[in-house]
């Protein structure tokens, strides 16, 4: 499996980050770590020295220049970052498109840094339309992805409505086992079976050590916890309520 722990802004010290990190880096696990601290706190961590992967939360939409306060492409790879998270809901709800996504998609890879594309609907209705939402969110982000580059991503879906809930808020198991099928029919009509075999599908949305195990769907390659990866205890749990 796959777990991308988000901290998001839930650390304010950098030793904090930097013990999770640590942490994550001692765990004897199969599974493939990803951790995203702060821009700041990247900086200070060694991927190197803990052995886990890092990733940055963000990427600016420029290469580079006369860009005050935007953090590049280029310089997230020189921090040892190897991963990005684009597209999160919580950037999305401050303005973020899907043609600011899609810009910070192409960005991300042409650096060569791995992208963990974040796309879910803020609500289900009746009618299905949030499938054309997920659809829409899918094909214009990955639209100038080259064929080469779909081993290079991994999609990360997280229904806003289950971000930052209770473990039984999180989504069931048959509705994420049809979403994971979903996705990877997105990829396969608009992309083909190659693209489909090579990308990796995550859940995100108030994972948890109580509901991980039940969450482990067919077809699903991890998880990408926000709060439950933001301390040691919890994070550790977490992977291994995977391997109970
Ligand atoms: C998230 O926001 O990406 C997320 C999954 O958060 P949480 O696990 O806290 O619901």
């Amino acid at each position: 499996m796959i777990i991308v722990g988000n901290f998001k802004s839930y650390l304010v010290r950098k030793g904090d980050a930097e013990t999770v990190v640590k942490a994550a880096g001692k765990l004897k696990t199969k599974h493939k770590i990803i951790l995203a601290p702060s821009f700041v706190h990247l900086g200070y961590i060694s991927a190197k020295k803990h052995k886990v992967a890092l990733a940055a939360q963000n990427l600016s939409i420029f290469e580079g220049g006369a860009h005050t306060g935007e953090v590049s492409a280029d310089v997230i790879l020189d921090s040892a970052a190897e991963y990005v998270i684009v597209g999160h809901s919580e950037r999305r709800a401050g303005g973020e498109t899907n043609s600011i996504v899609a810009t910070k998609v192409c960005q991300a890879l042409g650096s060569k840094l791995k992208v963990v594309l974040c796309v879910g609907e803020a609500e289900r209705d009746s009618h299905a339309t949030y499938l054309s939402f997920i659809t829409e969110e899918i094909t214009s982000a990955l639209k100038g992805v080259k064929e080469n580059d779909f081993k290079n991503i991994i999609i990360a879906y997280e229904p806003i409505w289950a971000i930052g809930k209770s473990a039984s808020e999180a989504i069931t198991t048959d509705d994420l086992e049809e979403m994971t099928l979903f996705i990877k029919k997105i990829v396969h009509e608009n992309y083909g079976e190659k693209q489909a075999k090579a990308i990796k599908i995550l859940y995100g949305g108030s994972v948890n050590a109580e509901n991980v195990k039940s969450l482990m769907v067919p077809g699903l390659d991890g998880f990408l916890p926000g709060r439950a990866s933001a301390s040691k205890e919890t994070l550790i749990a977490l992977i291994e309520a995977i391997d109970s």
